[in-house]
C-alpha cells in the first residue's frame, strides 16, 4: 500500500515509517499539518495515517481541507489518550478510524488493512433498498441516480444497513462493522456516524430511508414512507 504519515513527532514518526516500510509498504511523511496536505493532495494514496495535534494546521484541518477538495482517501487518526471529544469531531469530519497513544504497532497494521478493504466479508457486490442502489465493489451509493459522495465509514454503515433492509440493527453490530469488534468505540460516534449518513442520504430527499429503533438500533426501510406536505 501506499502509506502517507502526517506526525509531528520525530521518534515515533520514524518508528512507524520504518515499521511500514519493513511490512511492504511505500511510505511518504510530513511532520507538520500544511505539508501534509499539500503531499496529500499532489499524490495519490491507499490510507493516511494522521496525527491530530500538529502544527501548522492540525489533523482535524488536515481532513476537513481533504474532504472538502472531495479526496477519498482513508483516514486513520492518532489522538491523545481518552480524548473522546477529539475522536468524534475527528469522525464527523470525516475519518475512517482512530487510535488512541500509545497503541501496538500491529494494531495499526491491523486498522489500515481494515479501513483500506472496500468491502467486509460479504458476498452481494449491488445492494438496493428502494430508490437507493450500492454498489459494494465500486464503492458507489446512488439515491434516485444521484451519485452520493460518502465516506468510507458512512458507506460501511450504509452498506450493512441495506444488506439487512427492513429489520433491525443492532448498534453493537453496526459498530462491529464500522470499526471492528471489541474495539470499545465510544457509543456516541455511532450516533454521530448515523446523524451524517443522514445529511446525505436522507435530507436532500422527501422519503426518509434511515429509521432509529429506540433502544435497540437502526434500520434501513425497503420503501421510503411518502412524506406528506414540507414534513421531513
Ligand atoms: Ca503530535
Amino acid at each position: 500500500m501506499r502509506i502517507l504519515l502526517i506526525e509531528d513527532e520525530a521518534r515515533m514518526l520514524e518508528l512507524l515509517r520504518k515499521g511500514l516500510y519493513e511490512a511492504g509498504h511505500a511510505v511518504m511523511t510530513a511532520g507538520d499539518g500544511e505539508t501534509g496536505l499539500e503531499i496529500a493532495k499532489s499524490y495519490e494514496f491507499d490510507a493516511m495515517v494522521l496525527d491530530v495535534g500538529l502544527p501548522r494546521s492540525d489533523g482535524f484541518a488536515v481532513t476537513r481541507a481533504l474532504r472538502a477538495c472531495s479526496r477519498a482517501t482513508p483516514i486513520l487518526m492518532l489522538t491523545a489518550r481518552d480524548a473522546e471529544d477529539d475522536i468524534i469531531r475527528g469522525l464527523e469530519l470525516g475519518a475512517d478510524d482512530y487510535m488512541t497513544k500509545p497503541f501496538s504497532f500491529a494494531e495499526l497494521v491491523a486498522r489500515l488493512q481494515s479501513i483500506t478493504r472496500p468491502c467486509r466479508a460479504e458476498t452481494a457486490t449491488r445492494i438496493g433498498a428502494g430508490d437507493l442502489a450500492i454498489d459494494a465493489v465500486r464503492h458507489q451509493a446512488t439515491r434516485s441516480g444521484m451519485h452520493i459522495d460518502l465516506s468510507r465509514a458512512e458507506f460501511a454503515l450504509l452498506t450493512r444497513l441495506a444488506r439487512n433492509a427492513g429489520k433491525c440493527v443492532s448498534r453493537q453490530e453496526l459498530m462491529g462493522s464500522v470499526w471492528g469488534r471489541d474495539r470499545g468505540v465510544s457509543p456516541g460516534a455511532l450516533d454521530v456516524l448515523v446523524n451524517s449518513l443522514r445529511s446525505k442520504i436522507d435530507a436532500p430527499f422527501p422519503g426518509k430511508l434511515i429509521g432509529t429503533v429506540r433502544g435497540s438500533g437502526y434500520m434501513l426501510r425497503s420503501h421510503a414512507p411518502v412524506a406528506r406536505g414540507s414534513q421531513g
